[in-house]
């Protein structure tokens, strides 16, 4: 990359007859270049210019919004049939053995779905992260460094933080962007990764709490299995172990036959939330270690190119999630509105 100092009214560079004249995008100055250099930082605003970077065609942005579209409302409906089939599979059950147990699970039940489905809706229907407006475009508006590391979106034509990334689903740029998540039809990124880590803790204990309901109301309605031993008699050891296994796995498949329909639902909700706890998880547990190592999904990808020192911490984790000294916090903002009134 060519470094480009071209304070207000001089021009650095090589004096060279090759050299060729050009504007810095971010501060309208000119700036001299040596032949063949087509990537430029202002020596004035900061600024990157990229002349190589050409427009790409905005290739399949209509099928991208109907695949987001199509994958929300499969989540909405699939979410809402969880918590209503459940409820209907279940509460029967469980109020029959006793008011308070019922009433226990009722409240359990409301905290889960309301939290899943309010965390799921911050982070589904919220901009992801617009990068803050800034001034550019000509001098002196645009003072000494304003633009350190910004390079021009070339499809959102302003400028684009070094904290951004322009999303090709959403159509614009995000700050702090971490992924383009098709299941809630939009970005991760600054103003909205904490709902989207939330939503997937609740979704993780809620399917947790699901599939031992499922099990728990299917042993109460279950239909008895029938299975002779009489055919076992004479076999030993591993023979037996395995006619055993046999026979039982074959009459528990025969009482599939005389299951009622909450008793079908019931075994279609424990193997939904057992492999969506399986998904679920592994994408938890990648998202935790990327904020405890202090990053992003993409500057993990970027970081591995330009191998740059991980700074590992647990108070990473506790940023995020916002528990470092709470109080504190709340009595500092307390004193400067209180300053504010007073002047
Ligand atoms: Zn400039
Ligand atoms: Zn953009
Ligand atoms: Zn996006």
């Amino acid at each position: 990359m060519a470094s480009s100092s071209s304070p207000p009214e001089e021009q650095y560079g090589t004096e060279s007859t090759d050299n060729y004249e050009t504007t810095c995008w971010g501060c309208g100055l000119r700036v001299m270049l040596p032949s063949g250099a087509s990537i430029f930082k202002c020596g004035w605003c900061g600024a990157i210019t990229n002349q190589n970077k050409k427009k790409r065609e905005q290739k399949c942005f209509g099928w991208r919004v109907l695949r987001d579209r199509c994958f929300l409302s499969s989540v909405i409906i699939f979410m809402l049939f969880v918590i209503f089939g459940g409820v209907w599979a279940v509460y029967p059950i469980v109020f029959s053995i006793s008011l308070l147990w019922g009433i226990f699970h009722s409240i359990i039940t409301t905290i889960l779905s309301i939290a899943t489905v309010s965390f799921f809706s911050l982070a589904a229907f919220r901009c992801a992260g617009t990068p803050p407006n800034i001034l550019w475009g000509s001098y002196p508006t645009v003072g000494q460094g304003d633009l350190e590391n910004y390079t021009f979106c070339l499809y959102c034509s302003k400028p684009k933080s070094p904290r951004a990334h322009h999303c090709r689903s959403c159509g614009k740029c995000i700050l702090d962007m971490d992924h383009h998540c098709p299941f809630i039809g939009n970005c991760v990124g600054a103003a909205n990764h904490y709902s989207f880590v939330c939503f997937l803790i609740s979704a993780v204990l809620s399917t947790i709490y699901v599939s031992i309901m499922s099990v728990y109301a299917s042993l109460h309605i279950w239909p008895s299995l029938s299975y002779s031993l009489g055919r076992l008699k004479g076999m030993t050891g591993r023979d037996l172990a395995w006619r055993l296994m046999n026979e039982i796995l074959i009459a528990f498949l025969r009482s599939t036959l005389f299951l009622s329909s909450r008793g079908l639902l019931l075994a279609y909700l424990f193997i939904a939330s057992v492999s969506l706890q399986i998904g679920l998880s592994v994408l938890l547990w990648q998202q935790l270690s990327f904020i405890y190592q202090g990053k992003t999904y993409l500057s993990n990808l970027s970081s591995h190119a330009d191998n740059e020192e991980e700074k590992k911490d647990c108070q990473n984790l506790v940023r995020f999630f916002g528990f470092q000294h709470p109080v504190s916090r709340f009595f500092s903002n307390f004193r400067v509105t209180q300053k504010r009134h007073d002047t």
